[in-house]
């Protein structure tokens, strides 16, 4: 099997590139992101604070957390049979979902679910730690980033066309307050690791920013 990891910070276009890049490439496209958030709903839910690993472990064995993958190839995250694929995008839950991944028990608990779509499918995985810790042996690695300016901006006009207000400075603050989170956490950092290529989106639209990328896949993969 086959397998490209995608890293870096929110609103880079990972999440929108490596849907591309595996709807081209005829790989599955596995949003990782989408299963920590789907944690943090559920801690929501259980009306636990994300942020105590000691009301958020014990939470992890009854946890029933499903995805499934649509004829067109877009990932729906289930939590007790709900589907929660809207919820979990909403501006709330990304804040929890970067504080509950800080807790290495959480991280631990999804690790094999994420290794396992990886030893059954070939497939582009987004994450913050894919190249370095969840599939260390991946064919392509790509740390893709831009600006803080330049992602907050996208999330912006994302938010609006979801019919969400939202404004600018609120959302540079806690896109960068959710870098810091995830680049200083002891366990699974935001990080480049030293055997990937880097792709820097701030001054790329996405038609270019997918020939980026395809060019660096091309470089390690015959295709
Ligand atoms: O990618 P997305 O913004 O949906 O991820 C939400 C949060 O989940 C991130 O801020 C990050 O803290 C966490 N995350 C992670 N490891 C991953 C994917 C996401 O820690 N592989």
């Amino acid at each position: 099997m086959r397998s490209i990891a995608i890293d870096g910070p929110a609103g880079a276009g990972k999440s929108t590139l490596a849907r591309s890049l595996a709807q081209k490439l005829g790989f599955l496209y596995v949003d990782t992101g989408a299963i920590y958030r789907t944690v943090a709903l559920a801690v929501l839910r259980a009306g636990a604070d994300p942020k105590e690993p000691g009301q958020v472990i014990p939470l992890l064995d009854g946890l029933d957390i499903q995805m499934d993958y649509g004829p067109d190839g877009v990932q729906r995250m289930f939590l007790a049979g709900e589907d929660v694929s809207r919820e979990i995008r909403e501006h709330q839950v990304s804040g929890l979902a970067s504080a509950v991944s800080a807790i290495p028990e959480v991280r631990e608990f999804l690790l094999e679910l994420q290794r396992k779509l990886a030893r059954e499918n070939n497939v582009v995985m987004d994450g913050r730690d894919i190249g370095t810790v969840v599939l260390p042996g991946a064919d392509v690695k790509i740390f893709l980033t831009a600006a803080p300016e330049a992602r907050a901006e996208r999330r912006l006009l994302e938010l609006r066309e979801r019919g969400q207000e939202a404004d600018f400075e609120t959302i540079l603050r806690d896109i960068k307050d959710r870098d810091y989170q995830d680049e200083h956490r002891p366990i699974a950092p935001l990080r480049r690791g030293p055997d990937a290529a880097l792709l820097d989106t701030t001054d790329l639209n996405l038609e270019r920013s997918l020939e980026g990328l395809l060019s660096l896949v091309k470089e390690k993969i015959s295709l």
